[in-house]
């Protein structure tokens, strides 16, 4: 279909995909080309067979019944066949009686949700991990909650100048030629560092910042608060639960800056403290430009519509089955599947088993 509306049906039920259809793991061209069509069997696969979470988010576009004998779904047929007489609070966005199933959620999306997710205890691990298309209100406070929320330029914004000029200090202050390694140790025998290194400790500061992304992506915002732990539970649901509970609210996917400064300015201390001045400032540059790098492709991977076959199509597909089928068990790396192979998290490429 054109650029705007999208409908599908799924055996009788009719959905509106126009809102998701960018954001379709599998590519929007292919979704596109099955727009009006019956998608039960392209559910199934091949290519990809979708999860339990899968056919729940199409759920939520359920827009109606067809009628007996309409065979064709009419390309832009809006919403006029939708039964809202389901008595549902919610007034708009909840045009199907399945989506009410959404409202009775084990949370009042009308209240903010950091103080009640809590509450949840046992139930919290299964509810965090089923995603939903519907943005998050956090705080009561507005305040508060515009200060959670982050665009995605922000992080650009703010840590590319403090790259580009913690750089230029590092660059020009190696190219003085006094910078020694190991002249702690040793003043004989210790190494001096040229300034045409920097480039190599720079991507040495992102080569570590990937490995630290994957340190922080499993084993801090993937640890399991224990369900009678209230506070630990509003802590995980506010670090990362959020995002896997609502992985397309686009003002909450890349990291504040002002918590992110508390969590940088640590690794630099950490780092000065082990490296000679320069030589620690150069991993530590290297390392922010990796974070910045990070968090625009994490956005870009939930937002973005890249073409089916490229690298960053591969990533998408990768990441997403991180959100909705190995929450717990796999695919960590985001900007980079690299290290899922040393740390056997990785999640194979899809070979698909025909069914008997
Ligand atoms: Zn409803
Ligand atoms: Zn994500
Ligand atoms: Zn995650």
């Amino acid at each position: 279909c054109a650029r705007g509306a999208c409908l599908v049906r799924c055996r009788r039920r009719l959905y509106d995909l126009s809102g998701f259809v960018r954001l379709h793991p599998g590519g929007e061209q292919l979704l596109r080309r099955r727009a009006g069509t019956d998608v039960s069997a392209a559910l199934e696969g091949p290519p990809h067979r979708h999860s339990a979470n899968a056919r729940r988010w199409l759920e939520q576009y359920y827009v109606g019944e067809m009628e007996p004998g309409e065979e064709q779904v009419p390309p832009a047929r809006g919403i006029a066949g939708c039964s809202r007489g389901h008595g549902c609070a919610e007034p708009a966005g909840c045009p199907g009686a399945p989506l009410c199933r959404v409202h009775r959620d084990l949370v009042d999306w009308q209240k903010p949700l950091l103080w009640q997710v809590g509450y949840l205890g046992e139930k919290y691990d299964e509810w965090v991990h089923q995603p939903v298309d519907r943005p998050i209100r956090l705080f009561h406070s507005d305040i508060l909650e515009s200060l959670s929320k982050t665009a995605w330029y922000v992080v650009f914004m703010v840590w590319a100048p403090v790259v580009l000029y913690l750089s230029w200090v590092s660059y020009t202050s190696l190219a003085q030629g006094n910078t020694r390694l190991f002249s702690s140790f040793t003043a004989e025998y210790s190494i001096p560092v040229h300034k045409y290194y920097f480039p190599f400790i720079f991507l040495l500061g992102m080569f570590l910042w990937s490995l630290l992304e994957y340190l922080i992506h499993r084993f801090v915002f993937h640890m399991k608060p224990p369900a009678s732990n209230y506070y630990l539970i509003t802590l995980h649901f506010l670090l990362h639960g959020q995002h896997h509970k609502s992985p397309f609210d686009s003002s909450r996917l890349v990291f504040p800056p002002v918590p992110a400064s508390l969590v940088i300015g640590f690794f630099y201390g950490v780092l000065r403290l082990l490296l000679p001045e320069v030589l620690g400032l150069s991993v530590f540059v290297g390392g922010l430009c990796g974070y910045v790098i990070y968090d625009m492709m994490h956005y870009y991977l939930h937002y973005g519509s890249p073409k089916k076959g490229t690298y960053l199509y591969g990533l998408k597909a990768y990441h997403i089955k991180h959100h909705f089928e190995h929450q717990k068990s796999g695919s960590f790396g985001i900007s980079t599947r690299f290290w899922d192979h040393p740390f056997q998290t990785l999640i194979p490429e899809e070979t698909f088993k025909k069914e008997d």
